[in-house]
């Protein structure tokens, strides 16, 4: 079940709220029940933490091996 992230634009509340997709949205805030309770476009436990992650991830990885061509000839299968 997707977890939704709200948020209320009156007070400031902020919440997650596990719903089915075919759920209503929440539109009532718990904290000052106002209306003004809206789903926020991304949910929590999706944030990524950090702009670097990926750069980060990608340079840790190792190059993979020049695959060899088998003819002897070319720098691969030479060494
Ligand atoms: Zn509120």
């Amino acid at each position: 079940m997707p977890i939704y992230a709200y948020k209320c634009s009156a007070c400031g509340h902020e919440e997650d709220a596990m719903q089915k997709m075919s759920d209503t949205p929440l539109t009532t805030c718990p904290a000052c029940g106002q209306a003004t309770y809206t789903k926020q476009l991304t949910a929590a436990g999706f944030h990524l933490k950090g702009s670097g992650y990926y750069a980060t991830d990608f340079k840790n990885k190792p190059e993979p091996p020049a695959p060899a061509c088998g003819t002897g000839t070319c720098p691969a299968c030479t060494g």
